[in-house]
């Protein structure tokens, strides 16, 4: 895996432990003893995480600043031949980590890239949260001004799936507090706090219910988080909304009731039946 005259290097994209160190695979240490560069979102944390396994590869700083400048260069050097790891501060590079810019510019420039899987936080809290995984959202961060969180928020309120969210511990509580408000206080959640650490800690209940814990224990308020969140009920197609309810009784007033059923049943997806049914009653109320 070392410079050949002839060859394009490649760039290995490995992930590394979130916590515990014994997380890392076989074949993540072999690659990072035998590239010639290690590209490390932070090279003095990446350095010890090197030396704790007896690994000297040279390391050089890719983080979000300066990814852009720093991605030619290594693409120049991965074109002339040498390999090169790819490693963030834990987990996955890539999630919610640097490395986009570099994967796609190398992938442009027909690089090899290659996936060194393992750790990340988001499929660990996911495994463990015993909440639904056959479909998953995942929002990373979100915005840290709140009228943004809510208005994100807002927009996540139907999804049906389960949603999963990173945050750390200084906007966790006003994070579950907008969740609670936006997304409905019973919702069910998952916290998965310090994973592989020592304080590792799930905890499970209504977003409420876990707003609550954490107010009234601040130890709960400390480290790194994964916030997973049941997506949101199906809906009822018999449930009629009073916002659909208000259209049928507008459309009622100008058009006959199958009319105004059929359009209204196209509108909002509920069942053209029901519609019809409830503009009976609405009519008989006239
Ligand atoms: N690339 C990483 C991954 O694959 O999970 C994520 C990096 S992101 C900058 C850091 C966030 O990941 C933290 O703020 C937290 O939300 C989550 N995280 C990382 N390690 C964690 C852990 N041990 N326990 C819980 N959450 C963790």
């Amino acid at each position: 895996m070392s410079m050949s005259d002839n060859r394009p290097g490649v760039l290995y994209i490995v992930a590394t432990p979130i916590g515990n160190l014994q997380d890392i695979s076989a074949r993540a240490l072999d690659v990072l003893k035998t590239v010639s560069l290690v590209a490390a979102e932070d090279t003095r944390h990446s350095r010890k995480l090197l030396a704790h396994y007896g690994i000297g590869t040279a390391l050089k700083s890719v983080h979000e600043h300066n990814e852009r400048d720093v991605t030619d260069r290594l693409v120049r050097q991965l074109t002339a031949g040498a390999d090169i790891a790819l490693v963030s501060d834990a987990g996955t590079p890539l999630i919610s980590d640097p490395g986009y810019h570099l994967v796609r510019t190398a992938r442009q420039a027909g690089i090899r890239v290659v996936p060194v899987p393992g750790p990340s936080a988001l499929i660990a809290a996911l495994s463990v949260a015993g909440l639904p995984t056959d479909r998953f959202v995942f929002e990373g961060f979100l915005p840290a001004k709140q009228a943004a969180r809510r208005q994100h928020l807002l927009g996540l309120a139907t999804e049906a799936a389960t949603l999963v969210f990173y945050e750390s511990s200084h906007r966790i509580v006003a994070c579950l507090a907008d969740m609670a408000d936006c997304l409905g206080d019973q919702r069910e959640a998952t916290l998965a706090r310090e994973l592989t650490k020592t304080f590792e800690t799930v905890l499970t209940g209504s977003l409420d219910g876990l707003l609550e814990q954490l107010q009234a224990d601040s130890h709960q308020q400390k480290g790194e988080f994964v916030v997973i969140v049941q997506g949101a009920a199906p809906r009822d197609p018999a449930a009629i909304d009073a916002a659909s309810e208000q259209v049928l009784a507008v459309l009622l007033s100008e058009l006959p009731l199958k009319q105004a059923a059929t359009l209204v049943a196209r509108i909002t997806g509920l069942s053209k039946n029901v519609l019809y049914e409830q503009g009976l009653k609405l009519k008989n109320k006239v």
